[in-house]
């Protein structure tokens, strides 16, 4: 019981690499990024081909809980001390244009991915919680941001005698990440080749630069790595954290017990019902911080049982648990990704490093990277440029020791 609710990672639908292909793009990595960036290509007329470790949509991707809200992985507060007022607003039209971009796809190609929109709560488990999230809604009202204020009484049942008020963001939604990467990819077609369960063991610049794995290779004049988690394994000067998180979900409910997908405790806990009815509860990454990191998508039994008594503690006893699943997101220092060329290497990009955010913007990042990286130039704001981390060339020796 360890795969994700939302794809089979074991369910490949494209070959492996085999030999040398030639493409003038090459983009590592099938998730959000990595189907975003082959999307912004696909009326480009350059050849592309996507390579994946294992199958589309097995990383963070295929294992999240699919809340696509606004903004980063901050408060509007935060990210206007960061990168000041103008900057915070820039993330926050990226994060809702991406809304607006996924929910065209899945109209106009009819991807079956559950994508709702339905509004969001954030809700505060003490006042001083209750405190930041009203200066946050007040300051993204000012912005020209849609929030509300609910107090605990107008809380919804059982949440309000769980939670002492909450903001309510009526623009945010849920889909279901996994069948979105792959429905995208679906939809963009032949014109895109994809090999899955092809690590990319070696990246040798150069030339055109070549991206090595155990039975091929590809040579690119154009290379984006859409690699979130595992960028460092390929890239080790690029400062990714392996973070991990913990989710289950319950049988079908044939009721409905969370109107919309809810937050609390500054994002900690999170949780939400799917169409079908089934309990998504995912989170309580702060009982044991040290240890929830690495890639290895391991359950933490403890955290695993905090959210079996929570879906129990507002479902009832038949919130029977029938997947459960952990995931790998990739934090930066900053908490800001990385989209954008890669310092001292000419036809490499990075969109990379979501912090524990990336169904509300990566797809996008890797559409407007990929625009950027055929010379075009994309709407993406100076804050997520990779060139904030490093004041010298990125070394680019690597051998990964072993397939992700
Ligand atoms: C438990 C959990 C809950 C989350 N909940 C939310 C949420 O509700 N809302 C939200 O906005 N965000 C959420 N996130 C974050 C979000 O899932 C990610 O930010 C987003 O999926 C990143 O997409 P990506 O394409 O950049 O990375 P990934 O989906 O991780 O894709 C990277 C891909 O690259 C492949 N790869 C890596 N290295 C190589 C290599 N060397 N060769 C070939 N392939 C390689 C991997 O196999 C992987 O498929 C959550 C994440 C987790 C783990």
């Amino acid at each position: 019981m360890t795969d994700p609710l939302w794809v089979d990672p074991a369910d490949a639908h494209h070959p492996t690499l085999l030999g040398t292909v030639e493409v003038d793009v090459a983009i590592v990595g099938g998730g959000l990024s990595g189907v975003g960036a082959a999307y912004g290509l696909r009326d480009s007329g350059a050849t592309v081909a996507l390579v994946e470790g294992r199958t589309l949509a097995s990383g963070a991707s295929g294992r999240n809980a699919g809340f696509v809200l606004a903004g980063p992985a901050m408060p509007f507060g935060r990210a206007c001390a960061l990168v000041g007022f103008d900057g915070a607003c820039s993330l926050w039209r990226l994060t809702v244009d991406n809304n607006r971009l996924m929910a065209s796809l899945v109209d106009e190609h009819q991807i079956d991915c559950d994508y709702l929109r339905r509004g969001s709560m954030s809700l505060a488990v003490s006042d001083e919680e209750m405190r930041q999230l009203a200066a946050t809604s007040e300051r993204l009202v000012e912005a020209g941001y849609s929030a509300s204020v609910v107090p605990a009484d107008d809380l919804p049942r059982p949440f309000d005698r769980l939670y002492i008020g909450g903001i309510y963001y009526p623009g945010n939604a849920e889909i279901n990440p996994g069948a979105f990467v792959r429905g995208v990819a679906r939809a963009i077609g032949g014109g895109l080749h994809i090999y899955e369960r092809s690590p990319v063991l070696e990246l040798r610049t150069g030339t055109p630069h070549v991206l090595v794995t155990s039975t091929g290779e590809i040579r690119a004049h154009t290379v984006i790595l859409t690699t979130n988690a595992y960028t460092s394994a390929l890239l080790p000067a690029v400062p990714i954290a392996p973070v991990r998180g913990q989710v289950v979900a319950t049988r079908r409910l044939g009721r409905v017990v969370v109107p919309f997908p809810m937050y609390a405790n500054f994002g900690y806990q999170y949780w939400r019902q799917t169409p079908d009815g089934r309990i998504v509860v995912g989170g309580w990454r702060d009982l044991d911080i040290p240890t929830e990191v690495g890639t290895d998508e391991r359950l933490h039994d403890d955290i695993q049982a905090t959210l079996d008594a929570f879906a129990a503690s507002i479902a009832g006893a038949d919130a029977v648990i029938e997947y459960r699943w952990a995931g790998i997101m990739g934090f930066t220092p900053d908490a800001l990704p990385m989209v954008g060329g890669l310092p001292g290497h000419p036809g490499i990009y990075l969109a990379t490093g979501y912090s524990g955010h990336g169904v509300s913007m990566a797809f996008m990042c890797g559409a407007r990277v990929a625009l950027q990286a055929i010379g075009q130039r994309p709407n993406l704001p100076r804050s997520l440029s990779p060139d904030r981390f490093f004041d010298a060339p990125v070394p680019t020796t690597t051998v990964l020791p072993q397939p992700v």
